[in-house]
């Protein structure tokens, strides 16, 4: 209700990982308490350098993050750890993320005697408790990684994560290596947990389909910039940017009828080929000279929308509706 009280923020500027590769171009968030904010791209558009800055795991080059107001300690620094014990990251692939010589349970309460948090008898029971509250068992928990299935050792991976009663999640790409059927589960679980725990979630996915499912906003990147950011539904139910067009035609919302399919053209993007302009350019099939010279800016149109197309100066985009009915 008042998410001013707490809120997430991140300035960042160009990240230089290797010569002049822009990974993230200036990107401005801010993630509300409670929410579950979905970044949404192709892959190169830079969602997880975002993420891994936002979590501190890689500094900006210019730019700052914060957390609850206060700036991001330097990264390593002893406050810092104190900090990331709050911030928690989940990947895509679950055994890359877990050790195949420990059980599942070893691996849960190992943060609990990294920290020396409790007793032996109390790690045992919160393990046992986390375990549970993500859906797996006491001797579930006695198994080794690889005699799980990618879904249980997902929920492993989340139950750790767990561990230290963290605010924030970072999950990236948490349910793309796992089947469809398995996706839904998981997805259900983080969406209970996140109710449950009061958690704030930054949830990266190239996916719309399941980013629509527990996103309350959405940030859609393309290239390192933020072209089009709002409320999940609306977002969805009349996408503004060319390119949030196109992706959302090809992910049409479940039971819903695809309305005409916007097919991308063009390269893949590639941030070690950057276009001039729009980056967007070489593949908008509405691109006008201005986009060819000029870098449009993320404009707020509406209280809950913002959109980064010259479209929008020019108030000459189409509306949604229009453009699905034609
Ligand atoms: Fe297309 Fe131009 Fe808008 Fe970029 S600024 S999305 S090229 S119309
Ligand atoms: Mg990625």
């Amino acid at each position: 209700v008042d998410a001013i009280v707490r809120s997430y923020r991140m300035r960042t500027g160009m990240f230089g990982r290797v010569t002049d590769l822009r990974a993230v171009d200036g990107v401005s968030l801010d993630i509300r308490r409670g929410e579950t904010l979905g970044l949404v791209g192709e892959s190169g558009s830079g969602k997880s350098t975002t993420g891994r800055m936002v979590l501190g795991l890689e500094a900006p080059d210019s730019g700052s993050v914060a957390f609850d107001q206060a700036a991001m300690p330097t990264t390593g620094s002893p406050a810092w750890r104190s900090q990331r014990a709050r911030m928690q990251m989940i990947f895509q692939d679950p055994l890359g993320a877990l050790d195949r010589r420990w059980t599942i349970a070893r691996q849960v309460r190992e943060p609990f005697d990294i920290h020396a948090i409790g007793d032996d008898a109390s790690r045992a029971a919160r393990t046992d408790e986390l375990l549970l509250s993500v859906g797996l068992s006491h001797d579930q928990g006695l198994r080794y990684p690889h005699e799980l299935s990618g879904g249980q050792r997902q929920r492993a991976v989340i139950a750790r994560a767990l561990a230290t009663r963290p605010d924030f999640l970072v999950c990236d790409e948490p349910v793309s290596a796992l089947d469809v059927s398995i996706q839904a589960q998981v997805i259900n679980l983080l969406i209970d947990l996140q109710a449950e725990l009061g958690l704030t979630m930054l949830f990266i996915s190239h996916d719309l389909r399941v980013v629509r499912q527990i996103s309350r906003r959405v940030a859609v990147m393309y290239l390192g910039r933020i072209v089009e950011l709002g409320d999940a539904d609306h977002l969805f139910a009349a996408p503004q940017h060319p390119y949030t067009r196109a992706l959302v035609s090809a992910s049409p919302a479940p039971g819903r009828r695809s309305t005409e399919r916007i097919v991308l053209t063009g390269d893949p993007p590639n941030p070690a080929a950057r276009p001039a302009g729009c980056a967007f350019h070489p593949r908008c099939s509405h691109a006008f000279a201005r986009c060819r010279v000029e870098s449009p800016t993320l404009v707020e149109i509406t209280p809950d929308r913002s959109v980064a197309c010259h479209l929008i100066d020019a108030g000459t985009v189409p509306a949604a509706a229009s453009e699905a009915a034609a």
